[in-house]
């Protein structure tokens, strides 16, 4: 009898996870399996798991998780090297993107692989249950992209990289931040630590980190943010608004960053680029919530506005690189919760992980699963 390995059902917006068992799956000649070794609950989880839009529901039944790293079980047959050429064996840690560009489409074929309208669907519908990282296994599909992890990195520093790290990466990247710049940072969660760093080494001169929680933006500070302003002590939006104006010469930011997921927080944050600026637009993946805007602040002001959503694929060679460089000057390791959960706890990880709940928000970082 095939061997089986756990993996977590999602039951779907509201009901939490089951565990299952399924085959462990022999690769394909171009795939690979791979043991996760840590998977991350990210504020996208968090969304699904809650219910934020009714499309959620339609990924119940399936193994989710999407933020991971873990070490090849089982190497395709035609599979020796990683995509950049080095050597890849049994036993070697890795780091892949989640999603899936189809090769099928008008993105795709001008590379835009970040942009490919299938890249998302194709995510529930691998050749085995192993889908998602709340499991034992992970299958990596066929002709995948797949990066060998150099040593001196830890799993906690490598697991937010396919999500958060890259995420944030391709964003500012996107966005046109250039040395010097003012970056405003709304949310000091996993995406918004990880923004403040990627900013300050891609040459930001000044960052401000915006979230409601002490905590958090004390971290942020340990990430490079230069100034911070508390939601708790400055409630009122207009006083925020005038507080960044005050830190950026009365201009407003060169490159405001949306990381927190609340639409309302969009409209606030486009009022605090500068004239010419641009705001990047990353945290709201719920479909169906909007918020009230005037566009003429748009056109007046000359602003931009650049939404992604994941990758290219390059992007993660290039956030490892930057945890090597980096892995002394940024605490890394503590974005990531001391509080580790066995994937039988999954249901308690994200109880706990809730931030919306009160007095919990505070006490779990980014909780990780260890499968
Ligand atoms: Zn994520
Ligand atoms: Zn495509």
């Amino acid at each position: 009898m095939a061997e089986t390995a756990k993996a977590a059902v999602f039951k779907g917006p509201g009901q939490g996870y089951e565990i299952q068992e399924f085959e462990i799956p022999d690769p394909d000649p171009g795939a690979i399996v791979i043991k996760v070794a840590m998977a991350g609950v990210c504020g996208s989880d968090l969304h699904i798991w809650r219910g934020d839009s009714p499309v959620f529901a339609a990924m119940a039944g399936g193994v989710v998780g999407h933020e991971m790293t873990g070490r090849v079980a089982k190497l395709g047959s035609n599979i020796t090297t990683d995509s950049l050429g080095q050597p890849l064996a049994e036993g070697d840690r890795v780091c892949y993107a989640y999603f899936y560009p189809c090769h099928r489409c008008y993105q795709c074929n001008k590379g835009e692989y970040a942009a490919c309208p299938a890249k998302l669907a194709a995510m529930a519908a691998g050749p085995s249950p192993f889908n998602g990282a709340y499991g034992t296994y992970y299958y990596l599909r066929s002709g995948h992209w797949v990066f060998k992890v150099p040593d001196e990195l830890s799993d906690e520093m490598v697991t937010p990289v396919n999500c958060a790290l890259s995420q944030v990466t391709y964003g500012l990247q996107q966005a046109g931040l250039q040395m010097g710049d003012t970056f405003v940072a709304q949310g000091a969660g996993g995406l918004g630590m990880n923004a403040c760093a990627v900013a300050k080494e891609m040459g930001a001169g000044l960052v401000i980190a915006i979230d409601g929680l002490a905590d958090r933006l004390e971290m942020a500070k340990q990430f490079g943010a230069d100034e911070t302003i508390n939601i708790s002590e400055v409630p009122d939006v207009a006083a925020r608004v005038q507080k960044v104006m005050e830190l950026t010469g009365g201009r407003g930011a060169d490159v405001v960053g949306e990381f927190v997921g609340i639409p309302q927080a969009v409209s606030e944050g486009l009022q605090m680029v500068r004239g010419g600026g641009t705001y990047l637009e990353i945290g709201n993946i719920s479909f169906g919530n909007t918020m009230e805007f005037d566009p003429s602040s748009l056109v007046w002001g000359s602003k931009t506005i650049v939404g992604v959503v994941m990758y290219d694929p390059w992007v993660i060679p290039q956030a490892l690189n930057f945890l090597v460089r980096t892995k002394n000057k940024y605490p890394h390791e503590e974005v990531v919760s001391h509080d580790k959960y066995p994937l039988e706890d999954i249901n308690r990880a994200f109880e706990e992980a809730e931030w919306q709940k009160e007095g919990v928000g505070t006490k779990v970082r980014r909780a990780v699963i260890i499968p």
